[in-house]
């Protein structure tokens, strides 16, 4: 695995250059691309330790993010290379305020399927206009089941809140919802197997990411570089937790399953629900990647952590035409890394997860 040292810097290029850089070796096909995530901002409402510095947090002006206007035609370029799935992100999506709108804009796109990232907080109020929106699926991001350390892990959330947002988002009838939990070692390993409980009672997918070492975040303080950031806990520890607790798990065939993630999905005899593993970091899926990402300002970025991006913005506003969008959707996928390094030089909440 490629160091701190060794990382690659992230070239910044305009939609007129369309060179592919010498670490790109990996085959990159447009053919690939099934979804585009799509940040409508990178402000947030939490400060989740692993994902933003607590303090001195620079957001950028609202004036500098891409209008509903623009998302749509950059979401109209992706259906016509054959994206079928748009996930919605931040930063926290359910602050923009023309979150709505944006979504109603997707939805009369006709993709297969439009999702949301949400840390859940403002659910209650939102629910139910986003299903009406079009919002066909919800991913909650909990890190914790208790209060205290929810509280603690995001600057200050409130855990009751995630309940009532859950709550409201079944009743707005969002039946297949995903929690996401990011397990970050001594912070909040030990309540592993309590999450994959979930999954017994109710029909949702558990799913578990393993840290990424993205940015300034915090429980990167003391690292130097090294190959094994601190904090990193490796999935197949987590799946032999959940087993010693719920038994075995049986793998799922991933078709049978909604959205086109990269988790591995499995079942245990009892469970109602589904337990996914993201296990970018000890597992890297890069060979199948199939998306690309949108930043709130319009850059399309190649990948999380390497890899190049292209900013769409001078084009959108010089009014550029399906065409050459499209020739800036090929160069970026053409700028995949064969795989992505140990840590990436941009912050999560820039880019959406
Ligand atoms: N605010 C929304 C939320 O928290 O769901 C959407 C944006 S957030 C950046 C998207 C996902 O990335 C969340 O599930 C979050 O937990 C995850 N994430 C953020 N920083 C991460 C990191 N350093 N490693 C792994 N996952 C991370
Ligand atoms: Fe906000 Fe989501 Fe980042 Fe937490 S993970 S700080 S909720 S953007």
């Amino acid at each position: 695995m490629a160091t701190l040292e060794t990382q690659i810097p992230l070239p910044i290029l305009d939609g007129h250059q369309h060179a592919r850089p010498a670490y790109a070796r990996g085959p990159r096909s447009i053919d690939s691309l099934r979804l585009l995530r799509i940040s409508v901002t990178d402000r947030c409402n939490l400060r989740c330790v692993y994902c933003m510095p607590e303090k001195g947090v620079k957001f950028l002006p609202r004036t500098a993010l891409l209008s509903p206007g623009q998302i749509e035609t950059v979401a109209r370029t992706a259906r016509d290379l054959g994206v079928t799935h748009v996930k919605l992100t931040g930063g926290e999506p359910t602050v923009r305020r023309e979150l709505l709108e944006i979504v109603r804009r997707l939805d009369a796109i006709g993709f297969e399927d439009v999702s949301l990232t949400t840390n859940g907080l403002q659910l209650n109020r939102l629910a139910a206009p986003l299903r009406e929106a079009g919002v066909d699926r919800i991913t909650l991001s909990i890190d914790s089941l208790r209060a205290d350390r929810y509280r603690k892990i995001t600057g200050g959330g409130r855990l009751d809140l995630v309940h009532q947002g859950i709550e409201s988002a079944r009743a707005a009838g969002f039946s297949r919802i995903k929690i996401n939990m990011v397990v970050i070692r001594g912070l909040n390993d030990d309540e592993v197997a309590d999450f994959a409980e979930l999954a017994r009672e109710e029909a949702w997918t558990i799913r578990f990411i393993e840290y990424m070492p993205l940015g300034e975040s915090r429980v990167l303080e003391d690292f130097d570089g090294g190959d094994e950031a601190p904090g990193l806990l490796e999935n197949h520890e987590v799946r032999s937790r959940i087993e010693t607790r719920i038994g075995p798990l049986f793998p799922v065939n991933r078709a049978s399953e909604t959205g086109v993630g990269p988790a591995e999905v499995f079942t245990s005899e009892g469970l109602r629900g589904r337990i996914g593993f993201i296990s970018a970091m000890s597992q890297p899926f890069c060979e199948q990647c199939n998306r690309l990402r949108l930043t709130a300002t319009g850059v399309l970025r190649a990948c999380l952590f390497d890899g190049g991006e292209i900013d769409l913005g001078p084009m959108l506003r010089a009014g550029a035409d399906t065409a050459s969008l499209a020739g800036a959707f090929q160069s970026c996928v053409a700028m995949k890394p064969e795989t992505h390094s140990a840590r990436g030089g941009r912050q999560m909440s820039q880019l959406g997860g």
